[in-house]
């Protein structure tokens, strides 16, 4: 009689406690879908994870289902506040790195989507929220008369600058328009960078990537230590001589700026 009880006692907590697996696991999977079939669908959120992470790559466009999604997520308030939550990361970091007593410690920021938004531009039919590609003289056209702040990266800037870091901002922007992006950072808030690397006809045919690891490599040859990097495309952010630290900031919305 006792055995019986012990296994209806037994059998009553194995099942209670896979009922309670079952409601309470906040990672069971949800119900497999085939891969590569036509009704597949990539959750949204899953989506721009995935581009954050860089487990997502050469991917051109977005999935227009994610349209309303994305607008709504650079609308409204999550993006500021993933913007914030980076900058603050970053600043902090900053504050506290040792400096480096033989090389000379530098920060760098891209600056397309980073220093500066063209979140107008984004969000006009050229682009649609990135259901359409972007390409570069269009981009580079609004980004150097319309482009508006990104402030909580302006505040790190500052931050980085007040801590006796020098600033290098590396981007691919091409020459050509040099004096009217400084100007557009002008307007913006930003001074007192010591280098701004823009691309030249040296660097066409490379891709973002091996461009950005070139003037890195070219910098840390001039003996600077490359101590903190800031970019929204993981080419500012991979490849040779990235820095101490990264920082990655959010952009579900392009992948790469076209020629
Ligand atoms: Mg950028």
């Amino acid at each position: 009689m006792m055995r019986l009880s012990l296994l209806v006692f037994v059998a009553f907590t194995l099942l209670s406690s896979s009922h309670a697996d079952a409601e309470f696991n906040p990672i069971r999977q949800l119900g497999r879908r085939s891969v590569g079939s036509d009704d597949y669908k990539v959750n949204c959120q899953s989506f721009r994870v995935g581009v954050e992470a860089n487990n997502l790559r050469d991917w051109i466009t977005i999935p227009t289902y994610c349209k309303s999604y994305i607008k709504t997520y650079l609308q409204k308030n999550q993006y500021s506040l993933d913007v914030e939550a980076i900058a603050v990361e970053a600043a902090d970091y900053a504050e506290s790195l040792q400096k480096d007593i033989f090389l000379k410690d530098i920060w760098v920021f891209d600056i397309e989507e980073t220093l500066l938004s063209n979140l107008g531009y984004l969000a006009s039919s050229s682009v649609d929220f990135g259901t359409q590609q972007v390409y570069a003289t269009p981009y580079y056209e609004w980004l150097t008369s319309n482009a508006t702040v990104v402030p909580a990266i302006l505040e790190l800037y500052n931050a980085v600058v007040e801590n006796g870091f020098e600033i290098v901002l590396l981007s691919e922007a091409p020459e050509s328009i040099g004096d009217a992006l400084v100007q557009a950072l002008q307007n913006a808030g930003f001074s007192g960078w010591t280098k701004l690397i823009l691309k030249g006809d040296a660097d066409n045919g490379k891709s973002p990537e091996e461009y950005k690891s070139a003037k890195r490599t070219e910098l840390v040859n001039l003996r600077y230590r490359i101590a903190g990097n800031v970019g929204d495309q993981w080419s500012d952010l991979s490849g040779e001589n990235v820095g101490i630290r990264t920082f990655k900031v959010p952009n579900p919305v392009y992948n790469r700026i076209w020629d």
